[in-house]
């Protein structure tokens, strides 16, 4: 299924432009966009704006642009550039060609501010930034007009101009709106327009030593792409009337800003600070790193686009708040990987089996489904022979009531293989630990049938261990022990989970040898893996643990 083909529910911002639409508003078109900073990777936050601004746009037959909100130099890099581009289009969006950069667009939001101080709409102030903040009140009291707030537009040209022209240090002043000191909305009392900041830009180079301030910036940007909707997330809600009133001033095109709540997902955080934290103080990796919400780690986890997709769907938009349980991201793509991942065997702590009456030299190849799930994915070939590995959990000595795997005496069926029977434990004499189990195999039950009919409850996974290849195995956990980790006081770093990697040398079933980067696979009865993006190679197999196979959002699911 294409994106385009998918169902979409209906939300509030959709019914807003099925009435716009009604109304003829806009000439009946939709078009909106994804404007990301610059200054991080994506993360599944930003997957949720993306899949709802190029949905909108596909559902609607209309556009998406995507545009690097790039207003701010100090933090923003080309490596982020690059690897947001590939993230939305590993995603499934496609921009055509409408990529912008909001830093394109300098020359004419400075004419734009020229425009507005002439109209006595903007003044520059010299206050510094602390003054400018205690001038500002409080959501109880007023603030306090600036001493420079009355200065003549001619005065105001000239100062700009200097401004401009490099003439000030940085923080010396500032272009701040004239709009109401007085006003119940902070935002409307004179906000910063334009700050001095002697800093290259990573696409306009040292031509500018003054940058506009967001609120300034993106009204404009919205209003030269001519978009219709301006999605954004709630926290811009008390910023409407200021986007609105830049544009009315200035007379120009103008969208409609629409918020929505911004995604929190528990045992993670989303803001690009805490995550560059996490990244710069060595906590994880790099940015995809596969603990990482980051869709380029989310990736590297074994994640598909479409269950990032999928998800994005069923969480839908909404005006309120609230915090999703991250169970239901691992529900989507265990839903996506049991319909496609192919089946494999792999044993991750491995217990040697000798089958006592299995001839030494022999070899046969026996047949494995590759999905149930999906009929067409055929069979392979899987070595068996005298010596194996089982799970070391699917044996004990002293099996409780309903243990129903391997046990002294005990028959299991060994999957696609044939049915043992345990007759001998070997133990390390000095510690007690089980090192080698003897068993017998019974010919007739090839595939594990039982011809005879006679019942066998457990069925466990194996290779050969001869023919396994040994992968090294990467277990991931949440990466924070706390289900709200960006709300504690001292900061994410004190509630990291410090198991949340464990690395096992892994023996897998040889047709795994030469996984391709990026592949992922259903391990029996373990989990789902993917062969990892960076490091995975014929030579040295590396496998990162997606998701195991327990899915405790079914259960949360069923009593909801
Ligand atoms: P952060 O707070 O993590 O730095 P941001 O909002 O500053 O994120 P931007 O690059 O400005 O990051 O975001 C680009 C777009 O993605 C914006 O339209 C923003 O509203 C949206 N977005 C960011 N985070 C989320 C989220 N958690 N849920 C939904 N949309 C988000
Ligand atoms: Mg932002």
């Amino acid at each position: 299924m294409t994106v385009s083909e998918q169902p979409r529910p209906s939300d509030f911002i959709r019914d807003i432009i099925d009435d716009d639409i009604r109304a003829n508003k806009y000439g009946g078109r939709v078009h909106t966009r994804f404007p990301p900073e610059p200054n991080g990777y994506l993360h599944i936050g930003h997957a949720k704006s993306i899949c709802l601004n190029f949905g909108i746009a596909a559902q609607y037959r209309g556009l998406c642009n995507l545009r690097f909100d790039d207003t701010n130099p100090t933090k923003e890099e080309q490596e982020y550039v690059d690897s947001i581009l590939d993230s939305v289009r590993w995603l499934g969006f496609d921009w055509e060609d409408r990529l912008y950069y909001a830093s394109d667009y300098f020359d004419q939001m400075h004419d734009y501010a020229v425009q507005l101080i002439k109209a006595g709409g903007a003044y520059v102030d010299d206050l510094s930034a602390d003054e400018i903040r205690d001038h500002r009140g409080t959501l109880t009291q007023p603030g306090k007009e600036s001493p420079y707030r009355n200065r003549s537009v001619e005065e105001n040209l000239d100062l700009f101009a200097r401004m401009r022209a490099g003439e000030f240090e940085d923080g010396s002043r500032v272009l701040r709106a004239k709009i109401d000191m007085a006003s119940p909305n902070l935002n409307m009392r004179d906000p910063v327009m334009y700050r001095i900041l002697h800093a290259d830009h990573h696409r306009t180079g040292s031509k500018w030593c003054i940058y506009p301030m967001y609120d300034w910036a993106h009204g404009i940007e919205d209003s030269i792409e001519r978009i219709t909707h301006s999605i954004c997330t709630l926290e811009f809600e008390d910023h409407r009337p200021l986007y609105d009133w830049f544009l009315e001033q200035l007379g120009v095109y103008h969208p409609q800003q629409i918020e929505f709540a911004r995604l929190n997902l528990s045992y993670t955080v989303m803001s690009k600070r805490k995550l560059l934290q996490l990244v710069e103080k060595g906590h994880v990796s790099g940015w995809d790193d596969p603990r990482m919400p980051t869709i380029a780690g989310l990736r590297r986890r074994g994640y598909t686009p479409s269950s990032i997709r999928d998800f994005c769907d069923r969480i839908g938009v909404a005006k309120t708040d609230s915090t999703i349980n991250i169970a239901l991201l691992e529900h989507c793509i265990r839903e996506d990987l049991n319909r496609t991942a192919p089946r494999a065997m792999a044993v991750l702590n491995p217990l040697r089996v000798v089958i006592d009456n299995y001839p030494d030299s022999e070899t046969e190849e026996l047949d494995a489904i590759n999905n149930p799930e999906d009929q067409g994915a055929g069979t392979r070939k899987v070595p068996f022979s005298r010596v194996l590995y089982i799970e070391r959990d699917d044996f004990r000595e002293n099996p409780p009531s309903r243990f129903f795997r391997l046990a002294p005496g005990r028959e299991v069926r060994l999957r696609y293989a044939f049915l043992i029977t345990c007759v001998g434990v070997k133990k390390d004499e000095s510690t007690g630990e089980v090192v080698e189990l003897h068993c017998t195999y019974d010919p007739a039950t090839r595939g594990g049938d039982t011809p005879d009919g006679r019942k066998v409850k457990g069925t466990i996974h194996w290779v050969s261990a001869d023919h396994a290849v040994q992968a090294e195995v990467r277990l991931y956990d949440r990466l924070f022990t706390v289900e709200n980790p960006g709300d504690v006081e001292d900061g994410c770093e004190s509630v990291l989970n410090t198991d949340s990697l464990e690395i096992v040398t892994g023996h897998v079933e040889p047709s795994l040898a030469n996984a391709a980067p990026g592949t992922s696979y259903q391990f029996e009865r373990l989990g789902y893996f993917c062969a990892d993006l960076k490091d995975s190679s014929p030579e040295r197999p590396v496998f990162n643990r997606t998701v195991a196979l327990r899915d405790s959002w079914a259960k949360i699911e069923k009593r909801l």
